[in-house]
């Protein structure tokens, strides 16, 4: 019973990661992509309408029948929240706030909750899922530049065909999960694997660190421990001169 798959082990690659190189080239034959680069200043308004839509539905709802609220909760409600996972991940490559707002960065992302499983898939998919999650399938074009914001994704293709247009891609996201279910070449361990350059450690990256940092930064805790050393000779510099 079950389906078996015919491989037992990652296709491992021992060349260097393609987004780098082929970033170069891009930059160099189409130099008019940096213009793509930097904040959209409407996804802020984009998300909150959503979360608002949410909201004003569960109102509608009140008094309705169960399969209405089931059906609601899996056909709007479900993608609406697949988009706020989506939303957190733009956030995250800071093309919403910008690098000066870590704070807000914190909260929105943990309003939306945290979820970056859906950049571990290899191809782009150019399906019309696109339009409601904030154009994550173009997931290649994205790792290319991960700085610009998702609604400009799909003009980085049209600039740059070239890079793009020999790249397996997919058109269906039911296909990809019917095939990693049914197909015996896919599955858990299809996927190109790299050795890591440096060890790895289980608690290596400290996602909310950058943030706290950032946050302390911002209101200025630096400066007033920099200043407070200096004063009180926490260091003893005063001395040892
Ligand atoms: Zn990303």
């Amino acid at each position: 019973m079950g389906q078996s798959v015919s491989r037992d082990d990652f296709i491992w690659t021992y060349t260097e990661q393609p987004h780098l190189s082929r970033r170069e080239a891009i930059l160099k034959a189409h130099p008019e992509i940096k213009k793509l680069f930097g904040i959209d200043y409407s996804f802020k308004y984009v998300v909150v309408a959503m979360v608002i839509f949410q909201i004003f539905m569960c109102w509608l709802l009140q008094d309705a029948d169960w399969v209405l609220i089931l059906l609601e909760g899996y056909l709007c409600g479900g993608v609406i929240n697949h988009a706020m996972t989506l939303a957190i991940h733009d956030i995250s490559h800071n093309t919403v706030f910008g690098n000066k707002y870590p704070i807000a960065v914190l909260i929105l992302q943990h309003v939306l909750r945290l979820n970056k499983i859906i950049e571990n898939i290899e191809f782009s998919y150019y399906g019309t899922w696109n339009l409601c999650t904030f154009n994550v399938g173009y997931h290649v074009e994205h790792h290319d530049f991960p700085y610009i914001p998702g609604r400009n994704l799909p003009m980085v293709r049209k600039i740059a065909p070239e890079f793009y247009d020999d790249l397996m891609i997919h058109m269906s996201w039911s296909q990809v999960l019917w095939d990693f279910v049914f197909k015996p070449s896919m599955g858990p361990y299809a996927r190109i694997k790299r050795k890591p350059r440096v060890e790895q450690a289980f608690w290596g990256n400290y996602v909310l660190a950058e943030y706290i940092i950032g946050f302390l930064h911002y209101t200025g805790y630096y400066e007033m421990k920099r200043y407070a050393e200096s004063v009180l000779d926490l260091n003893n510099n005063k001395k040892k001169i």
